[in-house]
């Protein structure tokens, strides 16, 4: 008789479709799935983030017994504790898992004595990548993408990109300086159960509203998502990527992310899905291939930069040292825009694209934040958090801590953008045309300051040579200065 193994499965591995799961041979392999204390008790997990992961495994546990696979569910101290009680129960069988997608949980997990199989939840593999591009000191999303779209047929005709272009944003960068909704509203899943018992263990104390059913926790829940995704959302997606409203938190986004990044979903089916959505006809090519780019192109490329680029935890080329404003942990601001943001973030445990980079991140990089601080707290508050994503998205992307790798330029926005793309100015206090007083902006403000401090930081770079210009010239930057100042301590004070 075959000598069986102990499939070890994390948190976000949750679907059967890939990795040591889905080759099971249940007459002779079992599963542990281990929630870990110390894990749970380490930080102020958002509810929902809290939420769907255990939710997620607790019905996975169950759908596994039900199908008659022996099932070792545990809470424990912590992973080496559960570890070593799976080897108890199954002392003949090797503990083997798909690598975790952390270099650190993979060392953990290697000296726990597991045996790792590869990461299958992605289309690229990062030494692939790495053979492929490693040579070229700076490899482009656009490069990467158009060898991903080809290698993959994706949106593709004989040979060439369908419609003749490879990149149609320039359709997608629609605002909505008068609010309103676009798109459906985002399909709800029913909780059960097992969502009644996950809640009833949770602390009492967590930060973030009680889960509405947003965020699916099964396979099953992960596809009903994707239907609606591509069936309802993908036909509206794109003209108003860019864009917030106040009225609509989702604004046609798939809200893809948390389910992919769980291990619900795999990028190829999300990829296929799109492609023969657009080729039965009905979706907008622009949506189709604004979509595609994000799922093979973004997020495969930020998977392959986490890993082709190991220094990301101590990156801050900008020397940004200020701690996290009081305001992300109490809500409170009269900043209308950070306000909707931040209020998204407490009900939903997510915000999209823009909000994260626009408003969330372009404060942090402006006022100079401590990169970590900011990776730390996203950590806990959103529902798709994962460190492969955040460094290069938040360290690189938001903050221009990587000194200019993975962004072309730093995402600095000034009030005139957030009011062009949002109707969030028209209810708030500080006003967006102004530099200085006490009613500026302070984005607007901080904008010209940041501009004006980094100017020896920014010199090599061409793409801000008009705007370090357009700062040097300003006649008001002792006043900007000044105001800046201001804008600062009342950041820090919670008092902005
Ligand atoms: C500061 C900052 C922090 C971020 N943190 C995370 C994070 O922790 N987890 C996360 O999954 N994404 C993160 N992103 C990327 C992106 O904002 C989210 O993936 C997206 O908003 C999730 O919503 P959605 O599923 O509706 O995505 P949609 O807008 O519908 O896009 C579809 C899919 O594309 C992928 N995608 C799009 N852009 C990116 C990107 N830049 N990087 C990686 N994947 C991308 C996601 O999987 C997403 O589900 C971050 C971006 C920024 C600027
Ligand atoms: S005025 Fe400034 S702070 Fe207020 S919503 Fe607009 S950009 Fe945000």
């Amino acid at each position: 008789m075959a000598t069986g193994r102990t499939i070890l499965v994390l948190a976000d591995q949750l679907g059967r479709h890939v990795g040591p799961l889905s080759r099971i041979d249940p007459s002779v392999d079992s599963v542990v799935l281990i929630e870990s204390e110390r894990l749970i008790a380490q930080r102020p997990w958002h509810r929902q983030r809290l939420h769907a992961l255990l939710s997620g495994v607790r019905h996975l546990a169950a759908e596994l017994e039900a199908d008659g696979i022996e099932v070792l569910h545990l809470r424990s101290v912590d992973m080496a504790s559960g570890i070593t009680e799976a080897t108890t129960r199954w002392p003949d069988r090797p503990i083997v898992a798909m690598a975790p997608s952390t270099s650190a949980g993979r060392r953990h997990l290697a000296k726990l004595g597991v045996i790792l199989d590869p990461d299958e939840r992605f289309l690229t593999d990062p030494d692939d990548f790495a053979q492929r591009f490693g040579g070229e000191r700076r490899t482009t999303m656009e490069t990467f993408y158009r060898w991903q779209r080809t290698r993959g047929g994706w949106l593709m005709e004989s040979g060439q990109p369908a419609g003749g272009q490879w990149n149609l944003d320039a359709e997608n960068r629609k605002g909505l300086a008068r609010g309103g909704s676009v798109g459906p509203d985002p399909l709800r899943h029913e909780l059960d159960a097992i969502d009644a018992a996950v809640l009833a263990d949770l602390p009492t104390d967590l930060p973030g509203a009680p889960p509405t059913g947003l965020w699916p926790v099964t396979r099953s829940q992960a596809l009903a998502q994707l239907d609606h995704a591509i069936d309802k959302v993908l036909p509206h997606f794109g003209p108003h990527e860019d864009a917030m409203s106040s009225d609509d938190f989702s604004l046609a986004h798939t809200l893809l992310a948390a389910p992919l990044n769980m291990g619900l979903l795999h990028p190829r089916e999300v990829a296929d899905r799109i492609d023969a959505a657009w080729r039965a006809g009905g979706v907008p090519l622009s949506s189709a291939e604004g979509l595609l780019r994000q799922v093979i192109g973004w997020r495969e490329f930020v998977w392959c930069q986490y890993w082709a680029r190991p220094g990301w935890r101590d990156a801050n080329g900008l020397g940004a040292t200020r701690p996290l404003p009081p305001a992300f942990t109490t809500g409170q601001t009269d900043m209308a825009c950070l306000s909707a943001s931040l209020r998204s973030v407490e009900e939903h445990a997510w915000t999209h694209h823009i909000p994260r980079l626009i408003v969330i991140g372009a404060l942090c990089l402006m006022a100079g934040v401590d990169p970590q601080g900011l990776v730390d707290w996203m950590r806990t508050r959103f529902v798709d958090a994962a460190d492969w994503v955040m460094q290069p998205n938040v360290v690189g992307m938001a903050l221009y801590a990587d000194g200019g790798l993975l962004a072309t330029k730093p995402y600095a926005a000034g009030g005139a953008y957030i009011s062009k793309m949002s109707d969030h100015c028209r209810g708030c206090r500080y006003d967006p045309k102004q530099r200085t007083g006490p009613t500026a902006c302070p984005y607007t403000t901080l904008y010209w300051d940041f501009l004006d401090r980094h100017q020896d930081d920014l010199a090599g770079n061409h793409r801000m040579s008009r705007q370090l210009a357009a700062a040097r010239q300003r006649p008001d930057l002792a006043e900007i200065r000044l105001r800046a100042t201001e804008v600062l301590a009342a950041l820090d004070e919670g008092t902005l």
